[in-house]
């Protein structure tokens, strides 16, 4: 075994014991282990790191530490992407068309808010940790989670560690990470059935719409797998 120093920064402490928290402190490690793996094994999954410095230079997750280094490491919410030059990218940088997630089976508040300002978001509340790491795989999505082993899962390229409580609050809490505001398309997808929506016809409405509301709207969509209007 030998001995590096560790250092994590702003929010990345919120998964150290108390009494680590703003330290650097010192650690012993088999003698081959990458910085991803004595990452993950001191509490934080991969997912929230943003940048990682070895003794004053940014490396990659498959870096080996060697004894006596220090290796500051950066929370992803913090650390604009792309801001390393290429080569050192902890992962590719994120596009438009790459704000699409899945939900873990706590978050179905947070995945309607989601599909509500337009992003795609798969949700089911009998999704296993298995099914939705094969789906966030499969269809590259972002895993939001409050289950850090489920985002230390070495195939979850993607993921948030959601440490808010409140729908609302986790909303916000997503939004400011992967910078969603500019991105809100409301009324383009099923707050229920993640399904399009599409413009309703005159006739579609009929008995589907309260005499009231159809007096103060003049556009609804409807969803056409629950046939839902709104
Ligand atoms: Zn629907």
């Amino acid at each position: 075994m030998v001995k590096a120093r560790f250092h994590f920064h702003r929010e990345l402490n919120d998964f150290l014991a108390r009494p680590l928290h703003g330290h650097t402190f010192a650690c012993a490690f088999a003698k081959t282990s990458s910085t991803k793996h004595m990452i993950e094994t001191l509490g934080m999954p991969h997912t929230e790191v943003g940048l990682i410095v070895k003794n004053g230079r940014p490396v990659g997750f498959d870096a080996q530490i060697d004894a006596d280094d220090l290796i500051e490491v950066y929370p992803a919410r913090t650390t604009p992407e792309g801001m390393a030059n290429g080569a050192l990218l902890l992962r590719p940088p994120l596009r438009v068309a790459d704000l699409c997630f899945i939900a873990d089976a706590h978050l179905g508040g947070l995945a309607q808010l989601l599909r509500l300002a337009g992003f795609d978001t798969r949700y089911d509340n009998n999704f296993s940790d298995d099914e939705i790491e094969q789906l966030a795989q499969d269809e590259a999505r972002i895993v939001l989670t409050r289950d850090r082993e489920l985002l230390k899962r070495r195939t979850v390229l993607r993921g948030c560690y959601v440490r808010a409580l409140q729908p609302d609050e986790q909303f916000r809490e997503v939004s400011e990470r992967f910078d969603l505001a500019p991105n809100v398309r409301p009324f383009r997808l099923c707050l229920m059935c993640n399904a399009p929506l599409r413009p309703a016809g005159p006739g579609e409405i009929d008995g589907r719409v309260p005499d009231g509301v159809r007096e103060r709207h003049s556009r609804f969509v409807t969803c056409d797998v629950c046939h839902r209007v709104f």
